[in-house]
């Protein structure tokens, strides 16, 4: 089934501010909840999860370019990355496994009567949780950004413990279910709220939340189940990426917890500004100096290209200065089809500082 556009989802303009976006969400989510909706629960709970997932995707100034910049799909066509959306929210109905709603939780405290937060947020101590999202700035040059590369970095970051295999207990042994709570890591709590009674939960402290108790911890990892490592990747980078954008590796961020996803690595591209040439779109712009004589008679120039090529090109005869000339084709690749952008040129008339007595001669016998 195709996607509704996320911005037609929450009702806003494509430049919407984050207030707004925000706003919208409010409103939506309060509108779409499935407890405030008792009799169209299923519908209800449909265009709940899909205005989530329209915020989660807009509220993360990454993602939302992402989205504006490849459509709701994510990029394709290149190693590593994939789409995105969908990523950390999970929803069912209940108390119980309720997503990662960030700072909105004021939201639902204030329509719960401050039931909802706290049960959310000891539930999700428990439950799957995708792990962190991580950043990396990439500076490539001019010539990469046109041509594509590949480039190796090295990242500090959390791996699942390979001596224990992420559960935190030496070797041989096994975490062991909390006995306070029984593995929930919850002691549940009924309260009485405007909407009628309310069960909220508190973290259990025993096991802080986990459920589970670890007796020996691992020695490599000291019970955490993650280690921190330098890990080197390739990242592939394609032909026309521009400045500011971002390539995303999806899994290679942080590992989740519970057996939730791994986080998402970001590889935000700077392209380095070159002497020559500059860009504007898909085209590629440059400046090209042709002497007075090759402006008055007309010329063929070797136009340097980015690609390290030459283009021969003829100019005609009476070029005024500032001219522009277009080679079709020559400029970047388009991320998204495999449309190119052109090469454009302005000349530059290099006017001499001192004429021979004869050149002067021969420009005012030519007036
Ligand atoms: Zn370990
Ligand atoms: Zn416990």
């Amino acid at each position: 089934m195709a996607k509704r556009d996320y911005y037609e989802v929450l009702g806003v303009s494509k430049n919407a501010t984050d207030d707004e976006l925000k706003k919208a969400y409010r409103k939506l989510a309060k509108q779409y909840h499935p407890d405030a909706n008792p009799d169209n629960k299923a519908e209800a709970e449909a265009k709940f999860k899909e205005v989530n997932e329209a915020y989660e995707t807009l509220s993360n100034p990454q993602k939302r370019q992402m989205y504006d910049q490849f459509g709701p799909d994510g990029p394709q066509g290149f190693g590593g990355a994939g789409s995105y959306g969908n990523g950390t929210y999970t929803y069912s109905t209940g108390f119980d496994g309720f997503g990662d709603f960030g700072d909105l939780g004021d939201i639902f405290s204030s329509f719960f009567g401050g039931g909802f937060g706290s049960a959310s947020r000891s539930n999700r101590q428990n439950g799957p949780r995708k792990g962190s999202d991580l950043q990396y700035d990439l500076e490539i040059s001019f010539e990469e950004s046109f041509l594509g590369t590949e480039r190796y970095i090295t990242i500090n970051r959390k791996e699942t413990c390979k001596n224990c295999n992420g559960s935190g207990a030496k070797p041989g042994t096994h975490p062991e279910t909390c006995t306070v709570c029984h593995g929930t890591g919850q002691i549940k709590q009924v309260q009485t709220t405007i909407l009628g009674q309310m069960q909220t939960m508190r973290t259990c402290t025993n096991c802080h939340g986990t459920g589970k108790v670890i007796k020996e911890p691992c020695e490599n990892c000291k019970g955490k189940g993650t280690v921190r490592n330098q890990v080197r990747l390739s990242v592939k980078i394609p032909a026309g990426v521009d400045d500011n954008q971002t390539i995303v590796l999806r899994g290679e961020g942080e590992p989740g917890e519970n057996g939730g996803q791994k986080g998402d690595l970001y590889i935000l591209v700077h392209v380095k500004a070159h002497r020559l040439y500059y860009r504007k779109g898909n085209n590629v712009l440059c400046d090209i100096p042709i002497t007075f004589t090759q402006a008055t008679l007309g010329a063929e120039l070797k136009i340097p290209m980015v690609d390290g090529t030459e283009e021969k090109y003829i100019i005609p005869d009476g070029t005024q200065a500032g001219t522009k000339f277009v080679i079709r084709g020559k400029g970047f690749k388009n991320l998204n089809n495999n449309s190119q952008g052109d090469f454009i040129f302005t000349v530059q008339v290099q006017v001499p500082k001192k004429l021979t007595r004869r050149a002067k001669r021969t420009f005012n016998s030519a007036c």
